[in-house]
């Protein structure tokens, strides 16, 4: 049977993008269907204006610093709606730059829903398309639980589109985009409470990062409530939204934000008219090859659930690419020792086992060093750095790596190659700083 294309992508996120254009580059006929904006979630409404609301977020702390080395800041006031209109401005450039990878690796570009009418079949705009494979990279989309009042509250999707930093905000949730967007509005001057169902956020993280996070936020003012939950939100006539919590107070805020967690994008995908199915979660359910139910259909990224970030996509979706494509160059990805930060202020950067996951099947040595970054020293700001490494006692090998501190993510990057190479707890000793640095520490702890 004579198909439209070899590869019909459905979604022009991360991993879409890059699946679609190393298969052209390969020779495949390609086509890939974008309903929203190209780049998908990382480019529009994550990573990359997450962290430009980051950067602009440190300025205060910074110029608060900077007169401990002679500078007079006089006039430093913050304008939300020109932060938001060159933040636009970048993405609008960065859409421009995927749509002409697309064009120029030779892929075709449908801008429109994508619904799967069977297994080698799909329609966007009315138009109907085969495809012997079908890879549905359709990424996710934030959850909000349902309550009274739930429609009050925004998501991500809308914080990076409000029309004012708003005076007053709740933040409710314990993952990644809790306490970024909390470090962000704080950082910003927005008056922040952060709300968390259980006795401490960033589960799964190592407690020493969590609870140093913890004390750092505190000390900076930020209104931490965990064991905290919100039942209804009402709003009144002045706009002010009024949140009643599980233990029967009320607070008032401006803007109720919700991160807790995000769903796969499958409305209107037309899975009915396929055999895929999904796993216990709701994710898309596929093997180690990305092989969903049905044979012609692979699913990759965020809709997958299974590591939701960028260059996990990034992987997944250059690994189809090769296996369909390019089957002497395929690898499969490997999931070990998966590299993360945590964009909160400070950072938190980490590779490898935590010191209680790791507990679980080691005999492990911890190492940490807690200490005033230099750059404080001429400050009256008192935040503390720390690293901690985590050693499996028997073979010396290193299990983990942790900090929380400024550039802990771009810190921690060298790191996880150390780590994917084998390193001992002995290479980390033979290693030279680099001196003076906070990073050093890493080589230096004993
Ligand atoms: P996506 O990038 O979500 O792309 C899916 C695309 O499919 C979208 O463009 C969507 O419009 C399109 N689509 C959906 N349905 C259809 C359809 N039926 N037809 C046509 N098109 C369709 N990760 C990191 O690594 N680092 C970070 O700092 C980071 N920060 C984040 C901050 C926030 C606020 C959020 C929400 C996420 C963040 N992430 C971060 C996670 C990262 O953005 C995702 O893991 C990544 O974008 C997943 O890529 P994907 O290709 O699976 O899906
Ligand atoms: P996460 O899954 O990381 O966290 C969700 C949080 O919401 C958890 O603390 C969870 O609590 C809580 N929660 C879930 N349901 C409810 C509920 N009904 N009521 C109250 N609280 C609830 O999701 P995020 O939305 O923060 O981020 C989604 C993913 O995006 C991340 O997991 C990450 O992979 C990616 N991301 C990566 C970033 C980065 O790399 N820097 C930045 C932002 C996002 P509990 O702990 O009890 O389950």
């Amino acid at each position: 049977m004579a198909f439209d294309f070899d590869l019909f992508v459905i979604g022009a996120g991360s991993g879409g993008v890059r699946a679609a254009r190393f298969a052209a580059a390969y020779g495949a006929r390609v086509a890939v269907a974008e309903s929203r904006y190209l780049g998908g979630t990382c480019v529009n409404v994550g990573c990359v204006p997450k962290k430009l609301l980051v950067y602009g977020a440190h300025f205060g702390q910074e110029f608060r610093q900077a007169q401990g080395f002679g500078w007079s800041i006089d006039d430093s006031r913050f304008d939300w709606s020109t932060l938001i209109a060159n933040k636009d401005r970048e993405i609008q450039r960065l859409n421009g730059i995927y749509r002409n990878l697309l064009v120029n690796s030779g892929v075709q570009l449908l801008e429109g829903h994508a619904r799967l009418i069977d297994g080698h079949h799909v329609e966007v705009n009315g138009q109907r398309h085969s495809a012997e494979h079908i890879l549905i990279a359709t990424g996710g989309w934030p959850h909000v639980p349902e309550f009274p009042g739930h429609e009050h509250a925004i998501s991500s999707n809308e914080a990076f589109f409000l029309d004012k930093l708003p005076e007053r905000v709740l933040v409710v949730g314990g993952g990644y985009i809790a306490v970024e967007f909390a470090s962000i509005f704080h950082g910003l001057g927005a008056k922040t409470s952060l709300l968390y169902r259980r006795e401490l956020f960033l589960r799964g993280f190592d407690n020493s990062m969590r609870e140093h996070l913890r004390d750092e936020m505190l000390r900076n003012g930020v209104d931490l409530q965990f064991n905290s939950d919100i039942v209804r939100i009402d709003k009144q006539a002045d706009g002010t939204l009024s949140a009643t919590l599980a233990d029967g107070r009320v607070l008032e805020a401006d803007c109720v934000f919700y991160a807790t967690g995000r769903r796969p994008m499958l409305d209107s995908l037309g899975l009915e008219n396929t055999s895929v199915t999904l796993n216990d979660k709701g994710f898309i359910q596929v093997d180690e090859l990305y092989q969903t139910s049905e044979p012609s259909i692979l699913a990759i990224g965020d809709v997958t659930g299974r590591v939701q970030l960028t260059p996990v996509a990034l992987a997944e979706g250059m690994a189809v690419a090769r296996r369909l494509f390019k089957p002497k160059e395929y690898r499969p990805v490997d999931y070990d020792l998966i590299p993360t930060a945590v964009f909160s202020l400070p950072n938190i950067g980490t590779v490898g086992l935590s010191e209680e996951e790791a507990r679980k099947t080691f005999r492990v040595k911890v190492y940490e060093s807690r200490f005033r970054p230099m750059k404080l020293s001429l400050t009256d700001d008192q935040e503390r750095t720390l690293m901690k490494i985590i050693v499996d006692a028997d073979t010396d090998r290193v299990l983990g790596c942790h900090m929380i501190g400024p550039e802990a993510g771009e810190i921690i990057q060298g790191l996880a190659v150390a780590l994917k190479a084998g390193a001992t707890k002995q290479t980390f000793d033979e290693t030279m700083g680099i001196h003076p640095t906070a990073a050093e520490e890493f080589v230096t702890m004993r």
